[in-house]
């Protein structure tokens, strides 16, 4: 422990973004990405009297509309808007039920689209696990700057600060939403710290899920290098992207490294594969903090996911996170085994600390 707190970004506004529902597997569920989610996690941080809650401050839209299509930025601010004008009684979430895939209009020059936004959803998202509700828009707009503040803060001098991003990000791309997510939290932050001068931004990716969006919003870049650990894609959702194969496109070839992880995968393995992404930061030598997506579904009870960690494990992630010696962004991602997520934030963000601390 060092003895001066660790920044806590957090936002209430995050509590009427409750999708309640989403389709998994052809199956209505209960929405696991749940404000329950936030809130334990924010408890379990403020227990330990070693974090201080801070305000997120307005960044206003343009780091936003840096990184995605200003179609998709209106489309997920006005969809609900324009579902209620149109007679929708808001009683369940807006998901799409249909989607504008390429081939739909393969080989036409052109297909419209509805004026109202509700209505276009299926043009812009990818799966059915991604309900829009009345306090969508608000919460996803905070949950930017929410990491906007935790960038603030360590480029400020803070070795650490804490992003309690809700929804998450970093399966959100430049004109698509998904996973939870509307807009990729940690992408903003990685092109806001580039438009701050950086040269060159690492983003490491921890959650149990490749962060399809982050990769393709980088793909073509040389300055952004994204390293993702994540379950094998082959048997598990995003199921489109995240293999090992996927290194960036021609003009950033070198600068996506996907590390997938068997099922089942435990500590031992999973650290064994986190060095061999620290070791490629290390070598791209980033002159920006990291920015870290961070997920707790790679905990071994988590109902959605395939890797066995456990809450040790997360501390020794922390440290591990720490010996790269750099101070660090962490913006939350993923986690969805609610009763555990808030020991393992303690366990992973405590370690990190003492490790930078020490440093
Ligand atoms: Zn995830």
């Amino acid at each position: 422990m060092t003895g001066r707190p660790i920044p806590l970004v957090a936002s209430d506004d995050h509590l009427a973004h409750d999708g309640l529902v989403e389709l998994l597997g052809g199956v209505a569920v209960p929405c696991y990405e749940s404000p329950a989610r936030a809130v334990a996690i924010r408890d379990a941080l403020m227990a330990t009297g070693r974090y201080e809650i801070t305000a997120p401050t307005d960044h206003g839209p343009d780091p936003i509309a840096a990184v995605h299509e200003l179609e998709l930025i209106d489309l997920v601010e006005h969809a609900w808007a324009d579902a209620v004008a149109a007679g929708f009684d808001g009683t369940r979430p807006l998901l799409p039920e249909t989607f504008r895939l390429a081939a739909y209009a393969s080989g036409m020059e052109a297909v419209s689209l509805p004026a109202a936004r509700h209505l276009r959803l299926g043009a812009y998202c990818f799966d059915t696990a991604t309900p829009i509700v009345a306090g969508t828009a608000r919460a996803a707009r905070v949950a930017v700057d929410i990491a906007l503040t935790a960038a603030d803060l360590v480029l400020g001098g803070a070795p650490l600060a804490y992003g309690l991003c809700r929804p998450p990000g970093h399966h959100a791309g430049s004109n698509l939403i998904g996973g939870y997510c509307f807009f990729n939290n940690a992408a903003i932050v990685a092109q806001s710290l580039v438009a701050r001068g950086a040269s060159r931004v690492a983003i490491l990716d921890v959650d149990f899920h490749h962060g399809n969006g982050t990769q393709q919003i980088f793909w073509q870049r040389d300055d952004v290098f994204y390293a993702s650990l994540h379950g094998d894609p082959a048997g598990i959702y995003p199921y489109y992207s995240g293999y090992a194969d996927e290194r960036g496109g021609e003009r950033a070839s070198g600068a996506n490294l996907n590390l997938p992880l068997a099922p089942g995968t435990e500590g031992d393995a999973y650290l064994a594969a986190l060095d061999t992404a620290l070791e490629a930061i290390a070598t791209f030598d980033p002159d920006a903090p990291l920015v870290l997506s961070l997920g707790f579904d790679t905990y071994h009870a988590d109902p959605i996911c395939n890797l066995a960690l456990q809450t040790d494990d997360y501390a020794r992630v922390g440290e591990r996170l720490a010996s790269l010696g750099r101070p660090v962004i962490a913006l939350q991602e993923g986690g969805y085994a609610v009763e555990a997520l808030g020991a393992n934030a303690v366990a992973l963000l405590g370690a990190l600390d003492e490790g930078l601390g020490r440093r």
